[in-house]
């Protein structure tokens, strides 16, 4: 089989029902009761009152699922978040996995600088670059070889993806709601509006900022109120 190399990562959204006004209904009923449903009003105000005073709830009534395609080390990272998501991923146990591996793309940032905690990262050399696109390729080269000896050999794949690297792609279904979203980019994008500052990594800011656009379109006052209130999820 012949290796792939990529260097994006894929977020396809599937399926989404997720409104500013689904927002706004599922807080007045607070006040209106069954009525809420046939209500109307201010949504902007209503939903910038919510935002600003951490009224959360009301941004959970809402989905959107996405397909994922990234190196497992980026779903290392995705799946630590837990609150508001739901996950299900491709199986190295009941199938052999695919020789597709994340070869950072030439621009990428190769030198890290700072502390612990507020690292930043600056272009590399050509050398570094060099290095880093022939060694990565010459490590996955070896590994996928190691792992097509043990399954032509007849070792369980669950043995054998041992020595997979976690640049290997892998694919997941991930389901959100406006509010673990919001989460999610306050720690997973950089942004001038952000009240407190993240430091994530590329790869799953990549991600991020698709997953970003999309909610935008679906909830654009929801979205601006997010970034007026310093990007912090309610
Ligand atoms: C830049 C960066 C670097 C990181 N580095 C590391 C690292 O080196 N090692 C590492 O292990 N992780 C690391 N993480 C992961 C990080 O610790 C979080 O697990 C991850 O960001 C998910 O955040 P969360 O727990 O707030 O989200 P969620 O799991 O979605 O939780 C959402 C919120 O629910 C509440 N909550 C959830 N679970 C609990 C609980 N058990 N008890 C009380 N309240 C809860 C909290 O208010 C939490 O903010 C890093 C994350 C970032 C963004």
């Amino acid at each position: 089989m012949t290796i792939t190399y990529r260097s994006d990562i894929r977020v396809q959204p599937l399926r989404t029902s997720a409104m500013d006004f689904d927002v706004v209904q599922a807080a007045r009923v607070s006040t209106l009761g069954a009525d809420a449903v046939t209500s109307d009003g201010s949504t902007e105000g209503l939903i910038n009152f919510l935002m600003r005073d951490k009224h959360g709830s009301p941004f959970e009534h809402n989905s959107m699922t996405f397909l994922i395609e990234a190196p497992i080390f980026v779903a290392r990272e995705w799946m630590r978040h837990r609150v508001g998501w739901s996950y299900n991923e491709e199986s190295a146990r009941y199938r052999e996995l695919k020789p597709v591996f994340y070869v950072p793309a030439e621009d990428r940032n190769l030198r890290q600088v700072g502390k612990a905690g507020a690292y930043r990262f600056e272009p590399g050399t050509q050398l570094q670059k060099n290095i880093v696109r022939d060694v990565i390729r010459e490590g996955y080269r070896h590994s996928w070889n190691s792992y097509q000896v043990m399954l032509r050999a007849g070792i369980a794949r669950e043995v054998a993806r041992g020595v997979l690297p976690v640049g290997i792609y892998t694919s997941f279904f991930v389901t959100c709601n406006a509010r673990s979203l919001m989460h999610f980019l306050s720690l997973r994008t950089t942004s001038e509006l952000a009240k407190a500052p993240s430091f994530p990594q590329r790869e799953i800011e990549m991600a991020a900022e698709q997953m970003e656009a999309h909610f935008a379109e679906q909830m654009p006052l929801t979205y601006a109120a997010f970034n007026r209130h310093g990007r912090v999820a309610p």
